[in-house]
């Protein structure tokens, strides 16, 4: 465990590791969906906001939690991610995330914006719309931050080389351009990632890559390929709070 030297030579606190949470949709799930703990009821997520913030954490985006990942600032910060861009979280999640003064990151499939998840809702047995171009400029005026999920959600290590290089380098440049802010950050589709996809990313000028392996960030760890908390909406309050806080699982 790393630790901190104060300039008399103490030995401060170990640094705390961050969390990164990940929440996909913030509602209720429709009778037909299958993969329900994709969904988290709205009022849970206001209480796993309310559970941080009574533990002292503030919740924040991947630019605002940037410092802590590097441990150049040491605070209780849980970074708050959302994969995909569904409307609901405009809906539900951005009432909540502005109540507590937290912000979060949002990940948008750059192809489908406006659209709803072709990827996967055969599989789910339901369209799920995503947000569109005004729905993110709203996210983005309520200070929250955007991340690329690449162009078309596909699984990044079983495509070509060159395709995968696409979709991480022109996700960037197309949400850059329509939307008019930096996108500096990446998800991996499915968490689905190879050396030459964490290279690509690194090469096309992102500064973090998150997947879904699970746990929390250590500083000094790479940040590429960056483990995270997921949150199935079958699990309860207390049980989040061990997982974010203790377990990192
Ligand atoms: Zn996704």
């Amino acid at each position: 465990m790393q630790t901190e030297r104060h300039s008399h030579g103490a030995i401060a606190t170990p640094l705390q590791p961050v969390p990164i949470l990940t929440y996909h949709n913030i509602g209720i799930a429709p009778q037909s969906a299958s993969h329900r703990g994709l969904y988290l009821d709205p009022g849970k997520f206001r209480l796993h906001l309310q559970v941080l913030a009574q533990l002292g954490y503030r919740g924040v985006s991947m630019e605002d939690g940037l410092p802590y990942l590097r441990g150049e600032k040491k605070s209780r910060v849980a970074i708050i991610t959302f994969d995909d861009g569904y409307f609901d979280n405009l809906e539900f999640a951005l009432p909540a995330l502005r109540d507590f003064g937290f912000s979060a990151t949002c990940y948008m499939v750059a192809d489908r914006i406006g659209e709803y998840n072709a990827w996967d809702s055969e599989l789910l047995g339901v369209r799920k719309p995503l947000m569109d171009l005004a729905g993110i400029r709203e996210w983005i005026a309520a200070g929250m931050r955007i991340g690329s999920h690449s162009l078309s959600h596909p699984h990044l290590s079983r495509i070509e080389r060159s395709q995968m290089r696409h979709e991480v380098v022109e996700s960037k440049t197309e949400l850059e351009q329509r939307v008019g802010v930096p996108v500096e950050h990446f998800c991996f589709p499915y968490g689905d990632h190879d050396d030459a996809c964490l290279a690509a990313t690194q090469s096309a000028g992102y500064v973090t890559a998150v997947t879904t392996r699970r746990g929390r960030v250590h500083s000094g760890q790479s940040l590429f390929a960056l483990p995270r908390i997921g949150n199935s909406g079958k699990r309860s309050a207390l049980l989040f709070q061990a997982r974010t806080l203790l377990w990192g699982l």
